[in-house]
């Protein structure tokens, strides 16, 4: 293992249990309904990609793509699209799934963006939440994990584009930052 890589934050099988919980609530209350989930590249596709084979509601999926750190790991305020979506989301039911929520200047960005765009309902799943971390206040409808004030790795996360095949969510170890 390389040496930026501390503790094991979330395991595998807490990972498993908890999206099968999620799954199962999403499918409760979209029930009848066909949603459209929104992935938000590239840290989204792992959760996305499990999520959609636990619902038992016929889901229809798109991407987003917005600018982030790079390779630094503090939230600069600064959003972009990079990659819109390719369906028109006017009248449908969207469900944002995203990996992380920290400050939450990106989702609140995104969701401005989609609001606009006229949605019959429109909703976040998150994977994570750092706790106390917001910046603006914003409703996760469907959360996976609060999470400590650490930068993580793993499960479709990166540092500098490394780890995000890693199967559970790792914490770094504190120090190796490189700051925005
Ligand atoms: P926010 O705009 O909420 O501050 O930041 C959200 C984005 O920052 C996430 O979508 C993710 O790309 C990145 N991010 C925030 N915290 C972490 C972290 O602990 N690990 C990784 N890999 N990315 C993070």
């Amino acid at each position: 293992m390389k040496g930026e890589i501390g503790e094991v934050l979330i395991s595998e099988r807490r990972i498993k249990k908890r999206v099968k919980e999620l799954a199962e609530e999403i499918s409760r209350d979209y029930r009848g309904k066909s949603p459209l989930l929104v992935g938000v590249l590239r840290g989204a596709i792992v959760f996305l990609a499990d999520l959609m084979r636990e619902l038992t509601v016929p889901v229809e999926i798109d991407f987003m793509a917005i600018s982030s750190y790079g390779q630094a790991t503090k939230s600069s305020g600064v959003v972009r699209i990079l990659k819109d979506l390719d369906e028109d989301i006017r009248s449908r039911h969207v469900l944002v799934v995203e990996d992380i929520v920290d400050t939450g200047l990106t989702l609140s960005y995104l969701l401005k963006s989609l609001e606009a765009r006229h949605p019959a309902s429109l909703q976040v799943c998150a994977f994570l939440n750092k706790k106390g971390k917001q910046r603006i206040p914003l409703e996760i409808k469907y959360l996976g994990f609060e999470i400590p004030d650490r930068f993580v790795v793993g499960y479709g996360l990166d540092f500098a584009q490394k780890y995000r095949y890693f199967p559970c969510i790792y914490a770094l170890k504190p120090g190796i930052y490189r700051e925005a």
